[in-house]
């Protein structure tokens, strides 16, 4: 009960009518990191607000009273591993996990957020709806639809709510591969009525979101969120945050303050949403607003800056809303292997960057980059050390890390068709005992992290039976080797889906799901990337 008293909501739900839509829509996670998704927010509320609804939410660890028989159970899907978690709530609310195994009278399951949109199919036998791109107008196109065939029986339902774009139904499409291991020939639909392709939905306006509810049970406590920018217009090649949302919105200055200061009545923690936050073009603007006295007491964290828009005043700012460092992806300390992913960004800027955090107050900055990335040779990783090297020295006594992760190729960018460099790992060794050397703190992260995500990154259907089999075995990399030895000659070797280049021609897993780009402006980014070699 502490968990409902203890949420302020910044909307007013609707009451539903008798005859509303009993819904559940879960997280599948704990409440806390749940109710601090942004996204899950949203969804909630536009179904809350609805009186042809009736909502109650689901996490892994806390529940609000459910329906017997909800006819429609919607997922949130952030972050791949919770796939397992999927799996048990629908378990615990005894509908079968497969789509195909569905009886009329159980709930249509549905699913959206980033982990479905970059690439569904992995997890398309666990869904009969799967909601593509943005929820803003989506959720209410699905909605709508839905109300139009209610009483209709499930095929006739998943028919017609295919017919909404950007509704994808998994099960109206066949897959056909040219062998039980090899690649994928064709994906189409069932028959001439449903569409070939689906559609990301892309919502355009200046109005973004913000926070729904603010609780001191969330991760970040008691936090409102404002998104101030959508997508990125960076699009460094590898970038899904960027490729996949495209285009970049921006929120005008004229919704974005009210929403703050709406936010700001019951709470004093402010978090600035966007893969690229300080690219707004009134950013110095909103800065010199929250800078007024009257915000004196707000903590204040910004979710992403450019490295070259870190000047000392925006250090000082963050400094005075008690932020202590500053993060910014580098990706490289080689500014021909930035070239290489279209990462605008020299090392001179860098280095400036923490010299202006220092000056600002800052007591630390925090530096990301990335190893394995395509065309990356041994000496752009001793590059990243000299690049560390010189930072240390040139804002001495700020606090440094550097974050690394291992290249992940991600759907819908440029990148799609390269595998995971088996090198990555001896990289992410030799950066410890350099950096080590140098008193620089590294944080890398788990190059078999790396290898799983990669694996669901370029997942196709066939890999259904390893994660349900995995998820008995838990989720290390052992276990999806495990998984990969008993369905020998059944699906394809890890290897495929990880480490291989693909060919340009290659039918992919999403070729039928529609991003913001086509393939062919994929390759003439890739192309270009080549040049730069
Ligand atoms: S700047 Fe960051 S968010 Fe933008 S495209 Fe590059 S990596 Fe992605």
């Amino acid at each position: 009960m502490t968990i409902l008293q203890d949420e302020k909501l910044l909307f007013t739900p609707a009451i539903p009518h008798s005859d509303a839509i009993r819904t559940i829509f879960a997280f599948p996670n704990q409440y806390s990191v749940g109710i601090t998704s942004l996204g899950y927010q949203i969804v909630w509320a536009t179904l809350a607000l609805r009186s042809d609804i009736q909502v109650s939410r689901l996490f892994t660890d806390f529940q609000e009273s459910l329906p017997r028989y909800p006819e429609l159970v919607g997922f949130s899907f952030s972050w791949e591993l919770d796939y397992v978690n999927i799996l048990s709530l629908l378990e615990s609310l005894e509908i079968p996990c497969h789509s195909h195994q569905r009886q009329d009278r159980q709930a249509i399951i549905f699913g959206g957020g980033p982990v479905l949109t970059a690439n569904p199919e992995p997890f398309a036998a666990f869904f009969d709806v799967i909601l593509l791109g943005d929820g803003e107008n989506l959720i209410a196109d699905f909605i709508n639809a839905y109300q139009e065939v209610r009483n209709a029986d499930r095929p006739t339902k998943l028919r017609h709510l295919s017919q909404v774009p950007g509704v994808y139904v998994p099960s109206l499409y066949t897959v056909n591969y040219d062998s039980p291991e090899g690649e994928i020939t064709a994906i189409l639909p069932i028959d001439n009525n449903v569409p070939a392709f689906v559609s990301k939905q892309t919502y355009r306006s200046n109005t973004l979101s913000a926070s729904t509810v603010v609780t001191k049970q969330a991760a970040w406590e008691n936090i409102y969120m404002v998104e101030v920018v959508r997508s990125c217009p960076e699009m460094c090649r590898f970038c899904l945050a960027s490729y996949l949302t495209l285009p970049f919105r921006t929120a005008s200055l004229e919704s974005l303050i009210p929403a703050i200061e709406k936010g700001l009545k019951v709470t004093d923690r402010l978090g600035l949403l966007g893969a690229s936050v300080s690219q707004h073009p009134e950013f110095e603007t909103l800065l010199d607003y929250l800078f007024q006295p009257k915000f004196e007491g707000v903590r204040l964290s910004i979710a992403s800056v450019r490295t070259n828009t870190v000047t000392e005043k925006l250090a000082r700012i963050l400094s005075q809303r008690d932020t202590k460092s500053i993060t910014i992806a580098v990706e490289s300390g080689s500014d021909r292997l930035r070239e290489i992913i279209n990462k605008k960004l020299a090392n001179d800027e860098i280095i400036q960057a923490a010299i202006n955090a220092k000056a600002g107050g800052l007591k630390g900055i925090k530096l990301y980059g990335m190893v394995g990335i395509p065309g990356e040779e041994t000496e752009d990783i001793a590059a990243t050390v000299e690049m560390l090297i010189a930072l240390k020295k040139a804002a001495s006594g700020l606090r440094i890390s550097f974050g690394c992760s291992t290249f992940v190729p991600k759907s819908h960018t440029p990148f799609q068709w390269f595998g995971v460099n088996k090198m990555a790992e001896k990289r992410l060794k030799y950066l410890e005992k350099q950096l080590g050397k140098q008193g620089i703190e590294f944080r890398p992260e788990s190059y078999n992290w790396s290898v799983i995500q990669a694996l669901l990154s370029r997942g196709d259907r066939r890999l259904t039976s390893l994660l349900e089999l995995t998820r008995g075995y838990g989720d290390s990399l052992g276990s999806y080797k495990r998984a990969f030895k008993e369905l020998k000659g059944q699906i394809p070797p890890l290897d495929y889906y990880v480490h291989q280049q693909w060919r340009l021609e290659q039918v992919l897993p999403w070729s039928h799901l529609h991003g913001s780009l086509s393939s062919n402006v994929l390759v003439k980014h890739l192309e270009d990337s080549q040049t730069k070699r």
